[in-house]
């Protein structure tokens, strides 16, 4: 079966493909789609914003298709940045700028008001087909230096506390059966199990 995966995020890609890397599944990007224009993340929250990118892309790629809409949520900059993470200080901005914005953020913050979490909502969607969505957490806290290279976005900033380190410090293989993601996209495998059965191997 093939599956096409609504983002132009190359860390995210990787990931969601790693996490299905155990069903019978090829992956496509959205962006091979010549002339797809990704909707507007106009919704309001993680999961309008999932649907409406993997109604689009399984609309325009004739395709099912999986998108995943992601954030960070500080509780005490009262859940910002959330489902407005990647555009957080604007289009120019880095993850590195995003990253010291946050630390200055809580500068003089102790650890336990530094908690946090990552959310993610994942949508699955068929041309004309049902739509299923799912939902998941990971707990953390943020950290008053960033450190490590792995991973993507606040991943640096994010310390995860049963590892003690941030999740950037932590190996894919590891982020991918602890992240958000993972677990959202756990609950999608039993629906995309039936559909590789289902649909011609490719
Ligand atoms: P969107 O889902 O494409 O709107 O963007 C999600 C944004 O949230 C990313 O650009 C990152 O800044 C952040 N984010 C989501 N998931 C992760 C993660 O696993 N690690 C670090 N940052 C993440």
């Amino acid at each position: 079966m093939q599956l096409v995966l609504a983002t132009a995020n190359k860390g995210k890609f990787q990931e969601i493909a790693a996490i299905l890397s155990d069903l019978r599944i090829s992956f496509l990007s959205i962006d091979s789609f010549l002339g797809y224009v990704p909707p507007v993340e106009s919704g309001r929250t993680y999961a309008e914003n999932a649907s409406a990118k993997a109604r689009a892309a399984a609309r325009f790629a004739g395709m099912w298709a999986l998108a995943d809409d992601s954030g960070l949520e500080v509780d005490a900059l009262g859940g910002q940045p959330g489902p407005h993470s990647s555009r957080f200080l604007g289009p120019a901005a880095t993850d590195q700028d995003r990253n010291q914005r946050i630390l200055e953020l809580l500068e003089g913050i102790p650890v336990e008001r530094r908690t946090a979490s990552f959310q993610c909502a994942v949508a699955l969607a068929g041309p004309g087909r049902e739509l299923l969505l799912t939902h998941g957490v990971c707990e953390g806290v943020i950290a008053q230096v960033p450190a490590g290279v792995e991973g993507f976005g606040y991943d640096p900033i994010f310390l995860v506390p049963e590892h003690g380190v941030t999740m950037a410090s932590l190996p894919s293989d590891l982020k991918n059966r602890i992240s958000h993601r993972a677990r959202a996209i756990e609950k999608t495998k039993p629906l995309l199990q039936g559909l590789a059965f289902s649909l011609p191997a490719s």
